[in-house]
């Protein structure tokens, strides 16, 4: 029998590209609930979908926030079971911390942390009851290292880690695996909605100097980063399908290689100084050099111009 894969956030980004590559398969080893928050954007959904639409592939609401969207979803689901759980929701926050409120920072904590925490209550009773089950998390290399002016979400990530390499050793008792998957930059909506509104936010109750390395540092650094080794949404679900087809999948699967060096700073030295003042050099002293136009030592390119052309 196909194995129910439930999803979160699929109206866009990686978690509708996971929908339609799962409902799609060529072997038809899924049956997928694509959720969503808001219904009405199910159209994009459904249009890439074709012909998998109510065949291997339903659409459903789903706020990851809301107790009751939680179980009302499940109650939909035929024999309420739930054989592969994809927690992908999520929100970002980008910007400095004096300019941003705790209400947004506990709504990325309640989306990103508290939405993947109600829905695993939710689902794992019966994958325990029936001794096998996968728990995918959309966690982010974020989840792994601190990226300046993203503390907020940083933190949200960090805790999904912690969170579920804790519950991954009880659970294998249960024959049920966890999979954090840890993609690098993505090209969605996701970045860039993000980038495009904090360029012209305000950030009140910030000192000039602060918003000057947000403005002129980080923004063109990170958009740069997203330009030059930014994954498609194709490309990460492609990673997660891989995952989601393994007998035994692993606890975490980054999906970018060429953030592998970065993750390496932090093995290398336990401390964090590594990782903390390369990052820093990075940022402060590079983007300052290369933006005056230095050119690649080895064939004179300007292909490490960070500055957006
Ligand atoms: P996206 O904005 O296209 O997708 C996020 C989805 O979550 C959206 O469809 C949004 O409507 C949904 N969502 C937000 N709040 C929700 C709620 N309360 N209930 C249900 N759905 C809700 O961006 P994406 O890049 O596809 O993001 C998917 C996941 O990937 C997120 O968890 C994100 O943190 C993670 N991620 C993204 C990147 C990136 O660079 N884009 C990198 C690493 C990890």
């Amino acid at each position: 029998a196909p194995r129910t894969v439930l999803i979160s956030g699929c109206s866009s980004g990686i978690g509708l590209e996971l929908a339609v590559q799962l409902a799609h398969d060529h072997r038809q080893r899924y049956q997928v609930v694509a959720t969503m928050r808001d219904l009405g954007k199910k159209g994009t959904l459904e249009a890439a979908a074709g012909e998998a639409l109510g065949q291997t592939l339903t659409v459903a609401q789903l706020d990851v926030c809301s107790d009751e969207s939680v179980a009302q979803c499940l109650s939909c689901i035929q024999g309420g079971e739930v054989d592969v759980l994809v927690n992908n929701a999520g929100v970002g926050l980008v910007g400095p911390l004096e300019g941003l409120s705790l209400a947004a920072m506990q709504n990325v904590f309640d989306t990103n942390f508290f939405g993947a925490v109600r829905l695993v209550r939710a689902v794992l009773p019966g994958m325990k009851r029936r001794r096998k089950g996968h728990i995918v998390v959309v966690s982010s290399v974020m989840g792994l290292q601190g990226v300046v002016f993203n503390e907020a979400y940083a933190a949200s990530k960090f805790a999904l880690e912690g969170f579920f390499e804790s519950l991954a050793v009880q659970l294998l008792q249960f024959n049920i695996f966890i999979t954090l998957v840890e993609p690098g930059p993505v090209v969605t909506d996701f970045e860039g909605k993000l980038l495009e509104q904090v360029s012209t936010a305000e950030f009140p109750d910030t000192d000039p100097d602060t918003l000057h390395y947000f403005r002129d540092f980080y923004l063109p650094a990170s958009r740069e980063l997203f330009r030059s080794v930014g994954q498609s949404p194709q490309d990460v679900a492609q990673v997660i399908v891989k995952v989601i087809s393994l007998a035994r999948p692993p606890l975490r699967r980054q999906t970018n290689a060429r953030y592998a060096p970065l993750a390496a700073l932090k093995a290398v030295d336990p401390s964090g100084s590594l990782y903390v003042h390369t990052t820093h050099c990075l940022l402060f002293r590079w983007t300052r050099l290369l933006n005056l136009g230095l050119r690649c030592l080895a064939c004179g390119c300007l292909r490490f111009r960070i500055w957006p052309r």
